[in-house]
């Protein structure tokens, strides 16, 4: 698993490196919108035809000189090459480095800043369901890098009838009893083709909301549908980007 594509928003002055792969088996996994659902769980983009040399890496950083570097895609700490970019990226360039995305498997990273977790679920049961993985893992990485000083965010889809108030309740409950100011996310699940979940509805969204804000003090939400999904730079010119390397 490796960087096969960077891409860089001039506006926003950042640079995006994109990994193919994932540790995780979500059903939900919203890599299936593009690629189309299979019935498998778990990450589903299809592998890309070629990947980016350490050395092609660099040489496009070098030329284009981002002051944020986000490492994406799937899950970006599973990248062989991930601790030497971030490592050129912070010393070589002087960029900000950032996990964009990551589901928390590993977030002690030398010369990593910040890093914006996925979880998946609160009960340990349905952690399992969900990644076949174990619910400390992604925790415990979390505690340590907060006790780290490394700056952090964190998000968890909302799919009432699998991850429900409750199981958000938990995470909040968590997630404040660190520190009240760590940035939240609620991503309203997009309904993937193939999975039994619905969209949440506007009153829910806004139960979830509501929840959220009595525990922590910044909190979004988003609530989009597949086809908003399908393009998010119609919404958000973060999202307008060009392809600098790679496919
Ligand atoms: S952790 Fe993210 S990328 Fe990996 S399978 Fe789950 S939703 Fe997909």
């Amino acid at each position: 698993m490796a960087f096969y594509r960077i891409t860089w928003n001039e506006k926003y002055d950042f640079a995006t490196l994109h990994n193919w792969g994932c540790t995780f088996r979500c059903p939900y996994c919203s890599y299936k919108l593009r690629s189309g659902a299979d019935g498998r769980p778990g990450f589903a983009e299809p592998k890309p035809a070629q990947f980016l040399t350490v050395d092609e890496q660099k040489e496009c950083l070098r030329r284009i000189r981002p002051g944020k570097i986000y490492f994406m895609g799937g899950e970006p700490t599973v990248a062989k090459e991930l601790d030497e970019m971030v490592a050129f990226a912070k010393l070589e360039l002087g960029s900000e480095t950032r996990l964009g995305h990551t589901n928390g498997s590993r977030l002690a990273v030398p010369h990593l800043d910040s890093a914006n977790v996925g979880f998946k679920a609160w009960s340990e049961d349905l952690h399992w369901q969900i990644t076949g993985r174990p619910k400390s893992l992604i925790y415990d990485n979390f505690s340590r890098a907060f006790d780290s000083g490394m700056q952090l965010a964190a998000n968890m889809v909302f799919i009432p009838g699998l991850v429900g108030l409750d199981e958000m309740e938990g995470l909040l409950r968590y997630l404040s009893s660190m520190d009240r100011g760590i940035p939240f996310h609620i991503d309203g699940y997009i309904p993937i083709p193939g999975q039994p979940w619905q969209r949440p509805t506007d009153d829910e969204m806004a139960a979830a909301y509501q929840l959220a804000a009595s525990y922590l003090d910044q909190v979004k939400f988003s609530h989009l549908t597949q086809q908003q999904a399908l393009d998010l730079s119609a919404r958000d010119d973060r999202f307008k980007v060009q392809i600098v390397a790679g496919v």
